[in-house]
Formats: C-alpha cells, sequence, structure tokens
C-alpha cells in the first residue's frame, strides 16, 4: 500500500469531518455523545485496544472510526447511521458490533461498541 494513497484517503477524512458540520445544527437535541469501542483482531475474541470517542455540540457530526489498522484504506467504522436512527428515536443507549469495510488485505479490526446519548431537556 502506498503511503500517496494513504495521504489522500486521510486528507478526505479530513474533507468528509469538515463537510460533516457541527452537532449543535444537525442534532440540536442532543447533549452529548459517547463511544466505548472494544478492538478486536479479525475474527479473534481479544481486545487488542479499548476506546473512548466524546461528543460535544460544538463537535464535528463525524461518526466514523477509524480501524487500527496502519494501511487501511477506505476501512472504518461508520456509527453514523446507528446514530442517526439513535437520535431520531431518541434512545439513550445502544450497542452492537461492526466489522471493518476495507477489504483490501487481512487483519482489518472489528469492533464491539457501546453508544450513550444524552439529549437536552427541551420543552416542546
Ligand atoms: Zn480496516
Amino acid at each position: 500500500m502506498s503511503s500517496k494513497l494513504k495521504n489522500a484517503e486521510r486528507l478526505e477524512r479530513k474533507q468528509q469531518k469538515a463537510d460533516a458540520g457541527i452537532m449543535s445544527e444537525r442534532h440540536p437535541d442532543v447533549a452529548s455523545v459517547i463511544i466505548f469501542m472494544n478492538y478486536y483482531h479479525g475474527s479473534s475474541a481479544q481486545v487488542i485496544m479499548q476506546r473512548t470517542v466524546n461528543f460535544f455540540p460544538g463537535s464535528a457530526t463525524y461518526f466514523n472510526m477509524e480501524c487500527m489498522k496502519r494501511d487501511c484504506i477506505d476501512g472504518g467504522f461508520n456509527l453514523e447511521p446507528v446514530i442517526a436512527k439513535m437520535v431520531k428515536g431518541r434512545l439513550k443507549s445502544a450497542k452492537g458490533e461492526l466489522a471493518c469495510a476495507g477489504k483490501d488485505s487481512p487483519g482489518h479490526a472489528r469492533i464491539g461498541y457501546k453508544i450513550s446519548i444524552k439529549y437536552n431537556n427541551t420543552s416542546r
């Protein structure tokens, strides 16, 4: 995998992040989103890493988590649809599993995630 390609992907991600907009605009009801993730190597049950990512009203609405494989191209874990659905239904928590979509080589990660969303008290 050339580093040139990886750099192009990195730039693309940066652009996507910029295009995603601020959370307070996209989801004004949301006070915070916390994503807990356990990373697994391929299909093994061994946790290789744990990660928690917090989003606040000023954060970019970008929930595409990176695969930790160094040369992963077009992979990652897009939690955007999960979160959009949760916000729509005003769900406070959800959990599930995702495998990296990168198919260029073996050894991509798999995550078990737990998402916790806090909402603003809006009186409507
Ligand atoms: Zn990957």
